[in-house]
């Protein structure tokens, strides 16, 4: 039903924007012209999406199951889109290689999972004690963000697009308490991106692996602890039978970014209009992701509490000072690595020592303000 209203919201606002278009476009019949001649000489196209998520999971996988749907409607279905869970097509870590040969057109997954083919990538998705979901978008779309990542993708035959955020994640499971740095060492977790790197400095072994396999491996003892998203996402996958105890905040996934690639070539052969509508749609899943993300953990954290008992704890404050330390050492060092790399934490870094100054008198501010009840 949701969703349904969501189309039908949107369907209203598209003749909304269409008639402000058709009248601009009366002001500039030669455009108006050349516009509809590419638009009709267009021979529909049948997309592929894959996705590293397990279909139709919560959020995730839905989110890109929401980008296809708008793609097809909003085209009017000279785009349609199908979407293919984790597996389906390709294994989910093999998305970003898929894309970029052009076996599939599109993907859904996160930037941080491709580190091995570009370590840059992971500037693009989370930063260990960087910038939040709403920083993270103004860095993105007004403070250089996209056009660095545009470039970084560029040589893979890629085009990226920022498409969902989830927002500060949790910490994760834990199979044992967190009372101490000293309680890191030797503890296998599951922890991608930067934040794994963090770890493993800490004297952590960090690991990787799909969340299609995070139950069994911290079931089975494979793991110690494992972190996937917030309550939300982590109750649809039952990590609370398998571990004790919930720590936050995540630290590691302050406001991580979830990302769309299209292929380039396939990109480049679409008129103007359908470009404009694949970076659109990208757009509005990148917010509507966000939104559904805080209107559901809460619930779900409820859930966790009060019927599953589950010891929900925060990080000491050693422990998170230690993280921070190693954090802007290991980010230093990747950035170090290649000049590219060095731009890209350059432009972040010089944002987020300028948006800590608004947000401390706005945002926290305010929650300060408003008080914890
Ligand atoms: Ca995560």
């Amino acid at each position: 039903m949701r969703r349904r209203r969501f189309l039908q919201q949107l369907g209203s606002g598209a003749v909304i924007a269409g008639a402000a278009l058709g009248s601009a476009c009366s002001r500039n019949d030669s455009a108006a012209a050349a516009g509809s001649a590419a638009a009709t000489a267009f021979k529909p196209v049948k997309w592929k999406m894959v996705t590293t998520w397990p279909k139709n999971f919560p959020g995730l996988g839905t989110s890109a199951n929401l980008l296809g749907e708008l793609i097809t409607r909003m085209s009017g279905g000279r785009i349609q889109v199908k979407v293919y869970g984790a597996k389906e097509l390709v294994p989910a870590f093999g998305v970003f290689d898929a894309v970029s040969r052009g076996t599939v057109q599109m993907g859904h997954g996160a930037a941080y999972y491709w580190k091995g083919k570009s370590e840059e990538a992971q500037f693009f998705s989370a930063v260990p004690f960087g910038l939040t979901a709403d920083e993270m978008d103004a860095w993105l779309h007004h403070g250089g963000g996209m056009e660095l990542w545009e470039e970084t993708y560029r040589p893979f035959g890629l085009v990226p697009l920022a498409a969902g955020n989830t927002g500060v994640q949790m910490a994760g499971w834990f199979n044992r308490e967190i009372n101490s740095v000293d309680d890191l060492k030797g503890l296998k977790m599951r922890i991608p991106g930067l934040g794994g790197e963090v770890l493993k400095r800490a004297g952590g072994l960090p690991v990787s692996l799909p969340g299609g396999e995070l139950f069994t491996s911290l079931q089975s003892g494979a793991i110690d602890a494992t972190e996937w998203v917030g309550p939300y996402n982590d109750l649809a996958f039952g990590l609370y039978k398998a571990a004790k105890y919930y720590y936050y905040p995540g630290w590691h996934e302050p406001g991580t970014t979830l990302e769309c690639i299209v292929n380039r070539k396939a990109f480049e052969a679409l008129p103007e209009d359908l470009q404009a509508i694949v970076r659109q749609a990208a757009r509005v899943v990148n917010q509507d992701l966000l939104s559904e993300y805080i209107a559901r953990n809460n619930e779900a954290l409820k859930t966790l509490v009060e019927e599953h008992h589950v010891a929900v704890r925060p990080l000491p404050e050693e422990v998170l000072q230690r993280l921070r330390k190693l954090s802007d050492e290991v980010v230093a060092e990747i950035a170090a690595r290649s000049q590219r790399a060095q731009r890209i934490y350059d432009s972040y870094h010089a944002f987020r020592q300028q948006v800590i100054a608004w947000s401390n008198i706005s945002e926290r501010a305010y929650l300060n303000a408003r008080g914890s009840g």
